[in-house]
């Protein structure tokens, strides 16, 4: 299938419909920080719900055990690239092991409840829009930044 030009919105917001059920069971909150002016993007749309599935999943994990989680996600658009920011206040992810979460088979989940593959393939959907993804993590706040170029090939 090609590439599209879609409004990336629809993706978040299609994704977070999806997620409904985990995101309320967890009691977490949304933030909606969007740019309503984000010009659309030519993409994989499938491939692509599945790097926000990827990530808030990891982020409602992450909260979950001690209540009160926010979910924050932003979009942006930074020059030929919409740049997007999905944030939570879980307790982060520990320095030893910041360089190893987009490894194939990585988990610190229990047996069963992580297969360690979810950062390895939005590595690999990213990698197919020739965007990037970054993650800054300090405890209290854990960034996932993806860029991807508005119009690519
Ligand atoms: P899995 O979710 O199956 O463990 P992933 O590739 O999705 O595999 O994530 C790898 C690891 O990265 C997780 O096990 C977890 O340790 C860490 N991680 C990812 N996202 C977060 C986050 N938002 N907060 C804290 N740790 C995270
Ligand atoms: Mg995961």
């Amino acid at each position: 299938t090609d590439k599209q030009f879609v409004n990336i919105h629809m993706g978040i917001k299609n994704t977070l419909k999806m997620l409904e059920y985990k995101l309320r069971k967890a009691n977490i909150e949304f933030v909606k920080e969007f740019d309503f002016e984000l010009p659309e993007a030519k993409v994989y749309p499938g491939a692509l719900n599945q790097v926000w599935t990827n990530i808030i999943d990891n982020a409602i994990d992450a909260m979950e055990p001690n209540g009160s989680g926010i979910l924050r996600i932003s979009t942006a658009k930074d020059g030929n690239f919409i740049k997007i920011r999905i944030i939570d206040n879980g307790p982060g992810i520990p320095d030893d092991i910041k360089t190893r979460i987009f490894d194939p088979f990585f988990s610190t989940k229990e047996m069963g409840k992580g297969t360690g593959l979810g950062l390895d393939v939005v590595t690999r959907i990213i990698r197919q829009h020739n965007g990037t993804v970054k993650v800054n993590s300090v405890p209290g706040n854990t960034e996932f930044e993806v860029c991807i170029p508005i119009d690519n090939d």
